[in-house]
């Protein structure tokens, strides 16, 4: 599980009897988080902490986020989801708000004179950096949020895989979703095709393209409990899906991190964020029921 430590907020010296709010993206790639450097002061110097600002008069949030993300990292994005507001009240009447927003979609690449700056941490590393000064948690929203979404279609992907090895074919399942909703869903069938190519992942993203009525699924996330082969690695990249999800990495074929990284070929004309090994064991588990139960 992300385990997000506690961050404090309102360290900021300028907080006295007044309310200050901030909106902050939790900007992610790849699973990762990214933290930019704060070096004000000798006290703060060396702290780490989400891109954002103050939302200045007559701003939304949001209007503050665009802007903040545009002027510190020279980024447009879209679809922000609103995770949660996190409130702390000094004791001299002060009031320090902030909202967070996830952020995974954006154009424009970020500012190269901050690599040395910033850093893109797996949310489980968070904890070992210095954030603000730490007395109060603002995070379980945000779990939930981030790792929640991914968690429960992957679980649907696992039974997808589960109805897979119930009819005799290789345990691997398959989701797509597009705007947090599933589009297409579906699992191993080549033995019932006796088609080498019947693989989850081009079944699905078959449905996708039938449901969008469309050549192409940008926008959409593939789930997958086994990492995708080269022909599927192949068909995520031809129809431009955002990004994939996967389970268990694949020694034999893995084609998005393990053997190959097609997914990620800059000689390619798409790449696809890749995010591996999310609920591994489970997938392990049944892929390894299932080879023990046809060889004994
Ligand atoms: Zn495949």
């Amino acid at each position: 599980m992300y385990a997000f430590p506690p961050v404090e907020i309102g360290s900021n010296s300028n907080v006295l009897s007044t309310v200050q709010e901030v909106a902050v993206a939790v900007l992610i790639d790849a699973g990762r988080i990214f933290l930019g450097q704060r070096r004000t002061t000798a006290r703060y110097g060396g702290v780490w902490e989400f891109p954002g600002g103050k939302v200045e008069n007559g701003e939304t949030p949001v209007d503050a986020l665009v802007r903040e993300l545009r002027e510190e990292l020279g980024i447009v994005f879209f679809n922000p989801r609103y995770l949660g507001t996190s409130e702390h009240v000094y004791a001299d009447g002060g009031t320090f708000r902030v909202w967070y927003y996830l952020v995974d979609k954006w154009f424009g690449g970020l500012r190269t004179d901050l690599w040395e700056q910033v850093v893109w941490v797996h949310p489980d590393e968070l904890s070992s950096y210095a954030m603000f000064e730490a007395n109060r948690s603002i995070i379980p929203a945000i779990t939930a949020s981030i790792e929640g979404e991914d968690e429960r279609f992957m679980r649907i992907a696992l039974g997808e895989a589960e109805r897979a090895a119930a009819r005799g074919e290789i345990p691997v399942g398959c989701v797509i979703t597009c705007e947090g909703a599933i589009i297409a869903r579906s699992h191993n069938r080549t033995e019932e095709r006796r088609a080498a190519t019947a693989h989850a992942e081009l079944l699905a993203i078959a449905q996708a393209l039938e449901h969008r009525r469309s050549k192409w699924l940008e926008g959409c996330t593939l789930y997958v409990t086994l990492e995708p082969c080269p022909m599927c690695a192949g068909a995520l990249v031809l129809a431009r899906i955002e990004r994939v999800v996967f389970a268990a990495h694949d020694p034999k074929a893995g084609a998005c991190e393990t053997l190959y990284t097609i997914t990620n070929d800059r000689r390619l004309n798409h790449r696809v964020r890749v995010r591996g090994g999310l609920l591994a064991e489970q997938s392990q588990s049944l892929l390894e029921a299932f080879f023990r139960q046809r060889r004994p």
